[in-house]
C-alpha cells in the first residue's frame, strides 16, 4: 500500500532544517519500503509570520507492506521526537500520515496554504476528511504544512540538491570554495540557477545560520544539479540529498481583485499608478488601482536596483504586479516580486522656450523668462515636451538575494506565463 509522510516545523534559527530531517527519515524508511518518488521539499504562503526562512514543509511517498506500517509511523515520531528543535518556543513540530491515493481535497486544501493563512483547526478538520493522521508535538502547527506538502500534486516543479555539513561542524564558518561556485555557474547556468550574484562577486548557494545545510543547488535538470555540486571544492559533508520542488515555479501567485486582498495574500494584480512613486527609508512605493479598491505597491530596500524601475511609473500607467500582501505602518502592502508595464501613458515635461530674440537660454525670475544672453523678458510660459519612456515592455523581477523561494526567475522556460502567458 501506499504511505505519505509529511513533516513541518522542525527547526528553529539556533539551529536544525525540516529538510535535512526530511532527508534522514526519507534514507531511514527507504531501507525499510521503496520510495515512490525523491523526497518533496514544498514551499508554502511566502507571507506567513511564523516561518523561520523559507516555510517549507518535507513530504516524501513509499510502497509499504501493510504490516510494517505501525514501524514506521514509529520510527518517523521517534526522529522527529529525537532530532527537532522542541526547546525552542516557536518551533511547534507536526507530523502527518496518509495510507493510499491522494484525494483532490487535500490538493485543494494544499493551494489554500500556499495562497492564504490557514489555521490549525481547519487543518484538523480537512485531516479528518482525508482520513490523515496527524501528530502535533507542542501546539503543533506544523501539521499545516506536514498535510499540505502530501497534498502537492507537484505537476511543476523543479529541484534542490541539498548538501548536509557533519554534525560536528554545525555552527562554525563554512568552507566553500569561492571560485569553485563561480566556475560551477558558469558552466551549468541556466539548468542550475541562483548559484551567484555576478554583479555582487557574491556567492548564493550557502546559507548563513546555524542549520546543517552547507549548500543548495537549484536547477531544473536533475543530472546537471548533481554534475554541478560534484564540481564544487567543499568541506567534508556527511551526506546530500536531491529534493523535487514547487520553488520557483511561481505556485504562491494568482489574479485577484484589490477589494478582495487580505494579509497575508500572494497575488497577481492589474491596475493603474494612481499615485507615482514617493520614498520612505530607502523602501520605494506607489499607489494603484484595479477600480474595484486602491493598493500601496512596495519595492522595498533589499531589491536594490529593482526599485530604480518602479520610480519610472508614472500616473495612468497599467501594470500588471505580483507579490506577497502585508500590512506595513497599518495598511495592507503588496510586497513587489515583478511587475510587468502593460501601458505606458506618454511622459510630458515642461520646458522653457529659447529666447525668441537671439536663441538664447531663458532663465526663471518669479513669472517671468529672462534670456541669459541679451537680457529679453517675457511672461513664463512653459513648452510641454513628449520625453521618451525608458521602461521597456517586459516583466522587471527583483535580484536572486530578494527572491522569494517560490518566484520563478525570469531566465527559466514559462517564467513569463503566470503574469501575462
Ligand atoms: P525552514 O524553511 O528552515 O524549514 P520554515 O521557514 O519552513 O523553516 P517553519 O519552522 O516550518 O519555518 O514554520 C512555518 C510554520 O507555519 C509551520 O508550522 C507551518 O505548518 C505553518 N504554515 C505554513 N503555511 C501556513 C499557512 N498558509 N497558514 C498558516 N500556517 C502555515
Amino acid at each position: 500500500m501506499m504511505l505519505h509522510i509529511g513533516i513541518d516545523d522542525t527547526d528553529s534559527p539556533d539551529g536544525m532544517c525540516t529538510t535535512y530531517l526530511g532527508a534522514l527519515i526519507y534514507r531511514e524508511i527507504s531501507r525499510l519500503a521503496e520510495p515512490l518518488d525523491l523526497p518533496k521539499l514544498i514551499r508554502l504562503n511566502p507571507n506567513v509570520p511564523y516561518k523561520t526562512r523559507g516555510n517549507g514543509a518535507v513530504a516524501m511517498s513509499f510502497e509499504v507492506d501493510e504490516e510494517d506500517v505501525p514501524k514506521i509511523k514509529g520510527l518517523v515520531l521517534e526522529m522527529v521526537e529525537k532530532l527537532a528543535e522542541l526547546t525552542h518556543e516557536n518551533t511547534n513540530p507536526g507530523a502527518v500520515f496518509l495510507e493510499g491515493e491522494v484525494p483532490k481535497e487535500l490538493t485543494d486544501f494544499t493551494y489554500k496554504a500556499i495562497w492564504e493563512h490557514v489555521t490549525i483547526e481547519e487543518v484538523e478538520k480537512v485531516a479528518k476528511d482525508v482520513n490523515a493522521e496527524v501528530h502535533k508535538f507542542k501546539c503543533g502547527r506544523g501539521i499545516v504544512g506536514a498535510l499540505a506538502a502530501i497534498g502537492h500534486p507537484l505537476n511543476n516543479f523543479t529541484y534542490e540538491l541539498l548538501a548536509y555539513r557533519k554534525r560536528e561542524l554545525w555552527g562554525t564558518p563554512r568552507k566553500v570554495d569561492e571560485k569553485s561556485v563561480f566556475e560551477m555557474d558558469k558552466k551549468f547556468y541556466p539548468f542550475t540557477y541562483d548559484n551567484v550574484d555576478w554583479g555582487k562577486r557574491s556567492v548564493l548557494i550557502t546559507p548563513h545560520g546555524k542549520d546543517p545545510v552547507l549548500v543548495g543547488i537549484r536547477g531544473i535538470d536533475k543530472n546537471r544539479v548533481l554534475l554541478a555540486f560534484e564540481s564544487l571544492v567543499l568541506e567534508e559533508i556527511e551526506f546530500h540529498q536531491i529534493f523535487k520542488t514547487n520553488q520557483n515555479t511561481d505556485d504562491h501567485l494568482r489574479f485577484k481583485l484589490i477589494k478582495d486582498l487580505k494579509n497575508y495574500d500572494s497575488v497577481i494584480i492589474r491596475g493603474k499608478v494612481v499615485k507615482s512613486y514617493w520614498e520612505r527609508g530607502r523602501h520605494v512605493f506607489i499607489e494603484v488601482s484595479d477600480g474595484t479598491g486602491e493598493l500601496r505597491v512596495a519595492a522595498y530596500e533589499p531589491t536594490k536596483e529593482f526599485r530604480r524601475y518602479v520610480r519610472m511609473l508614472i500616473e495612468g500607467d497599467e501594470i500588471i504586479a505580483a507579490g506577497g500582501v502585508k500590512e506595513f505602518e497599518g495598511e495592507l502592502t503588496l510586497n513587489l516580486e515583478k511587475f510587468y508595464p502593460v501601458k505606458l501613458v506618454p511622459k510630458i515635461e515642461y520646458r522653457k522656450p529659447k529666447c525668441p530674440e537671439c536663441g538664447g537660454t531663458m532663465k526663471s525670475k518669479g513669472d517671468y523668462l529672462r534670456c541669459k544672453r541679451c537680457g529679453y523678458k517675457m511672461p513664463k510660459k512653459l513648452i510641454p515636451v513628449e520625453v521618451s519612456r525608458e521602461l521597456e515592455r517586459k516583466i522587471y523581477e527583483v535580484p536572486p538575494d530578494a527572491r522569494r523561494h517560490l518566484s520563478r526567475p525570469l531566465v527559466l522556460p514559462g517564467g513569463e506565463n503566470k503574469m501575462i502567458g
